[in-house]
């Protein structure tokens, strides 16, 4: 049967140490993410964001729970098959871009079709074109990550993100390098992804105005959501953070 989620983990549960020194980053998270959102994860510096988004990556396993990518359980994978799975079904988006600086910008996208062995087929090439032409990357194909704005690099690390079109697109504060205004413009591109093309996405942010152009804004606070709502402007989730900050 096919299912409507993207993503979803249950019960997930994440210590990290032993003996007597046991930090509980995630204490039983349960979330669904359904195709075609655009979910923003906040919460304060310690509450198990980057730990979240790398337990759904199939970037590390739980301690204990559930986590699924599409059809597919990944939790208790082993390494290898982890392996693939991201590479065939995860794309990335990091605040440091994370291009290869020796690989043109041509070279960077085609990268995950490579690391796969594999070369795109026709139905993947006329995206990765029309990803090209709407990224307007165009004229940079054969420029390398140092010739180009950061900017224009965090472009082509979306589009390589899309290439595969994965079950879902993470992003670590993918505007965190950049000024506003480009911030903006990234924003608003992954904003067209899951509006346009239906790609799911998940997205780590620490700033209100990169959360109000998501669908939904979960925020974790010491290892648990402690809340989830629907999309709000900027405005809105600044003074409901703050309210958050002031119970605790
Ligand atoms: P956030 O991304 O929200 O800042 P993290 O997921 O990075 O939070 O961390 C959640 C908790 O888990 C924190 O207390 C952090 O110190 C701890 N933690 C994260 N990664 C590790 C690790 N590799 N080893 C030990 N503790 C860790
Ligand atoms: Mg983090």
């Amino acid at each position: 049967m096919e299912n409507d989620f993207a993503a979803r983990v249950r019960h997930l549960n994440k210590t990290y140490g032993h003996d007597g020194n046991i930090v509980h980053a995630l204490r039983d998270v349960s979330l669904d993410v359904r195709r075609g959102e655009f979910t923003a994860i906040m919460g304060p510096s310690g509450s198990g964001k980057s730990t979240l988004m790398h337990l759904m990556a199939g970037l590390d396993s739980p301690t204990a729970g559930e986590v699924w990518l599409g059809p597919l359980e990944i939790g208790k994978l082993p390494d290898a098959q982890l392996t693939l799975v991201r590479r065939r079904r995860v794309g990335f988006v990091f605040q440091a871009f994370n291009l290869v600086p020796t690989l043109d910008v041509r070279g960077n996208l085609l990268l995950p079709f490579e690391l796969d062995g594999r070369k795109p087929d026709s139905a993947e090439q006329k995206w990765i074109d029309e990803l090209i032409a709407s990224l307007g990357l165009a004229d940079r194909m054969t420029h390398r990550p140092h010739e180009l704005s950061g900017g224009q690099q965090q472009r082509v690390a979306i589009a390589r993100a899309l290439a595969t079109r994965p079950d879902v697109v993470f992003a670590d504060e993918p505007t965190g390098n950049l000024d506003s205004r480009t911030g903006r413009d990234v924003l608003g591109l992954l904003r067209q992804a899951a509006t346009e093309h239906g790609q799911s996405i998940v997205m780590v942010t620490h700033d209100p105005i990169a959360a109000s152009y998501a669908d939904r804004v979960v925020i974790l606070g010491d290892g648990q959501i402690v809340a989830d709502r629907a999309r709000s402007s900027a405005e809105a989730i600044s003074a409901f953070m703050l309210s958050l900050e002031v119970q605790s």
